[in-house]
């Protein structure tokens, strides 16, 4: 009965890694070969094209029509040389994914036959029937009337024989419906408020970027054994197994030799990232057993939101050709660390400087001072908002669950960079600068050696560390889009240094000198946002207390995070910074309470159906073979010593009993509490219902499950174990 499982087992033992060729071209060669980047527009297309083009990509400035023509032409020009038929807006709508439809590059040529054809009208817009996607009620399907237009600032790329042009998705009142609209939007504001503040530094910057470099945890299983786990399969992770006798105690997987099968999808998946100008750098094994990660070279945030996605999907596509399954869920086993996207995060000008980098003089280090300041108010005024954009039905699982990264939004400094501000808090104004002679003006700022700080003492448990020359945001997801984070930071970030701005400003008006009025502002920050400062152990209960008190956002249920975004400061922000209305917001936090009510609702449904399907009619089996064996000892024994005998199995026929009363009854009863939750009229109250009434149910159910797996024979159970899942690659 169990055969599936032994021959799966069997086969992914046998599994050999599939060979993968090494490209005769070295990686500079075939870097970004599938992209129509600046070196071919340049080729494929006209000069005062070309020019036209790069103004909009740098700058922003619109494409007139018959511009967007040429540059039609000429992509379609190099896609049909790369072998490209067909085209397709690629956009990233609220499901977390991305979404393609791909048509033809065929149009009548007016003498009953066809061309191929690619318009600049094609190119700039269109309208996907996409009245499925979620929308949070702002399109009504009746008139589902949305269109997708191409961001100039992301290159299209080929992937097989499609061109993917890197699209937004806007609803045709205007509201965005996707992530990559407010992202864009996000990226404008923090450019715009960071380049005022830079330019007390250094007049000559005109421009700041936002930078993203992700670090992409994710697990890998054999494909036969994922097949064989309904719940894997169903909801990307494993609603029930015990835990292996080994799991990640020995921390011999960290860091260890990756296994050869492994080996070979890696680098398959590198040389098609690096084709698809993906600039990937790492790679190594994780923690958890069968936990890998993969990292690129940072890149400006846009973009590399982008190529995260790309990457996911690449990663889904290659794994099944080496037989395995990826698995981005961000707890797929539990008792085993789960998977997360570090968003490593910073800002810098186009005249080369990093600003969360420490200069070489006083005067670039209060510049380095006042950005990390600034960043350290966002994150404190926005906090709980923070926390609500890296949140969801499957990263709940990491967060304030029983690992790491809390659900309390704090932030790392380190030693030496807590020491500098806690010598600008204490000392006075007055001590901090002084106008001396002919020197000038002198900053009594320590030094602060470059790059080096804190390498040493970095702490694994915060969630928003200070790194070096950037911040780590290290709650993020690993199924989830960055842009949500990208979108929450860098909007706090435009709105804080805005405020900033303006603060320095009034003081200047005043007839205070830039510099101290400057160090004035920053100095009050400084103490106003020292409750977002904690360098030690967030997992511990002491500092869920300490975080309390200070007055953090300590809230863990997903559906009531999710208020986060409609609080009056969360909208004044999104709304003073040009981000987002409110009316966007509604209709987002509609779709992540629906989403949240979908992922509970299908984790019950199979945790119902492996229950009484899969696991109850094993123990049952079990069962009754011991109570066979109890008869047929009586008949062979006299009364006592076959009382005797049977009194073990009598005790687990008993336990078997139990559990698989519980199971029966609890799965009833989750019926029931998801058909009262599936009354509630609105989708936050839905929410809520299916987190404080389905989702602990889950739990308590599997619990007896996990009990059952170590009681019944080996021989006789369906579901691969959580030892040949997580072991056998
Ligand atoms: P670790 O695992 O030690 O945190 P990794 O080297 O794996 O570090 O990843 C660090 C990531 O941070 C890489 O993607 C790297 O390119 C990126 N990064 C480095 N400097 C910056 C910066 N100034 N801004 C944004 N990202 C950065
Ligand atoms: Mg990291």
């Amino acid at each position: 009965m169990s055969r599936l499982r032994f021959s799966v087992v069997e086969k992914a033992f046998a599994a050999k890694p599939i060979e993968v060729k090494t490209p005769s071209e070295r990686p500079d060669e075939y870097f970004a070969k599938h992209v129509f980047n600046r070196e071919k527009m340049f080729k494929y297309l006209p000069t005062p094209v070309f020019n036209k083009l790069v103004d909009a990509m740098d700058n922003g400035a619109a494409l007139d029509r018959a511009t967007a023509d040429q540059v039609a032409e000429g992509m379609k020009r190099w896609a049909m040389e790369q072998g490209a038929t067909h085209y397709t807006h690629w956009f990233q709508p609220l499901t977390e994914g991305t979404a393609e439809k791909h048509d033809a590059f065929v149009e009548h040529d007016g003498k009953g036959g066809m061309m191929e054809e690619f318009s600049g009208k094609l190119l700039v817009q269109q309208e996907p029937d996409a009245s499925s996607f979620p929308n949070g009620g702002i399109r009504n399907t009746f008139e589902a009337r949305g269109y997708s237009a191409w961001d100039p600032s992301s290159p299209v790329f080929v992937v097989d024989d499609t061109l993917c042009i890197p699209t937004v998705f806007i609803a045709y009142t205007g509201e965005s419906l996707d992530y990559k609209a407010p992202l864009l939007k996000a990226l404008h504001a923090v450019n715009k408020a960071a380049v005022a503040v830079c330019r007390y530094f250094d007049p000559e910057v005109k421009k700041v970027v936002s930078y993203l470099g992700w670090e992409q945890e994710y697990f890998l299983v054999d494909e036969g054994l994922y097949a064989a786990r309904p719940d894997l399969l169903l909801t990307g992770r494993t609603l029930m197994g015990h835990e292996a006798s080994k799991n990640q105690q020995l921390e011999d997987h960290y860091f260890g030799a990756i296994p050869a099968r492994v080996a070979a999808f890696m680098k398959d998946l590198e040389i098609q990232a690096l084709e698809l100008g993906i600039p990937v750098k790492t790679r190594h094994n994780e923690v958890a057993p069968n936990q890998f990660e993969l990292a690129p070279i940072y890149e400006e945030c846009n973009l590399a939101v982008d190529h995260n996605m790309l990457i996911m999907s690449l990663m889904r596509k290659i794994a099944r050709s080496h037989g395995f399954r990826v698995l981005l869920h961000e707890k797929p086993f539990k008792g085993v660390n789960g998977s997360g996207k570090h968003n490593n995060w910073s800002l810098g000008t186009d005249t080369g400087v990093l600003l969360m980098a420490p200069g070489k003089t006083a005067e670039e280090n209060l510049r380095f001072i006042t950005f990390v300041v600034n960043t350290l108010m966002a994150v404190y005024r926005h906090n709980g908002l923070l926390k609500a954009s890296i949140m969801s039905a499957t990263n709940a699982h990491r967060l304030g669950a029983n690992e790491a990264p809390p659900a309390i939004i704090s932030s790392f400094l380190g030693t030496q960079l807590s020491k500098v501000l806690d010598h600008m808090e204490e000392s006075a104004a007055d001590e901090l600068v002084s106008l001396g002679g002919k020197h000038g003006m002198k900053l009594d700022i320590p030094q602060i050696p470059e790059l080096l700080i804190d390498n040493t003492d970095r702490n694994r448990t915060s969630p928003f560390a200070f790194t070096g020359n950037r911040f780590e945001f290290r709650a993020v997801g690993s199924e989830a889009n960055c842009a949500s984070a990208m979108i929450a930071l860098n909007t706090a970030m435009a709105e804080q240094l805005t405020d900033f701005h303006q603060e320095v400003e009034r003081l200047i008006g005043e007839g205070e000198p830039k510099v101290s009025a400057i160090i004035r502002v920053l100095r009050r920050y400084i103490k106003e946002c020292k409750p977002i400062r904690f360098d030690g152990n967030g997992y511990s209960e002491e500092w869920k207390a300490e975080a309390a008190r200070r007055g953090l956002d300590c809230e863990t249920s997903c559906p009531v995070i999710f208020d986060q975004y409609l609080t009056p400061e969360s909208v004044r922000m999104f709304e003073s910074t040009g981000v987002m209305t409110r009316k966007e917001l509604e209709a987002r936090n509609e779709v992540k309470w629906e989403t949240y009510t979908k992922k509970i609702q299908i984790e019950a449904r199979v945790l119902g159906d492996l229950a009484m399907n899969h696991v109850v009619p094993v123990a049952i089996e079990y069962q009754t073979r011991l109570i066979d064996n109890v008869y047929k000892m009586k008949q062979l024994f006299a009364e006592d010593e076959s009382a005797r005998l049977s009194s073990e199995n009598v005790a687990i026929i008993r336990e078997i009993a139990a559990h698989t009363a519980y199971i029966k009854e609890h799965v009833d009863a989750l019926i029931e509490a998801r058909k009262v939750a599936n009354r509630i009229e609105t989708e936050r109250e839905k929410a809520v219902a299916y987190h404080d009434t389905v989702a602990p149910m889950l739990e308590e159910i599997r619990y007896h499950i996990d009990k059952l797996e170590l009681i019944v024979d080996n021989q006789m159970w369906t579901l691969p174990k959580y030892r040949e899942l997580l072991f056998i690659r």
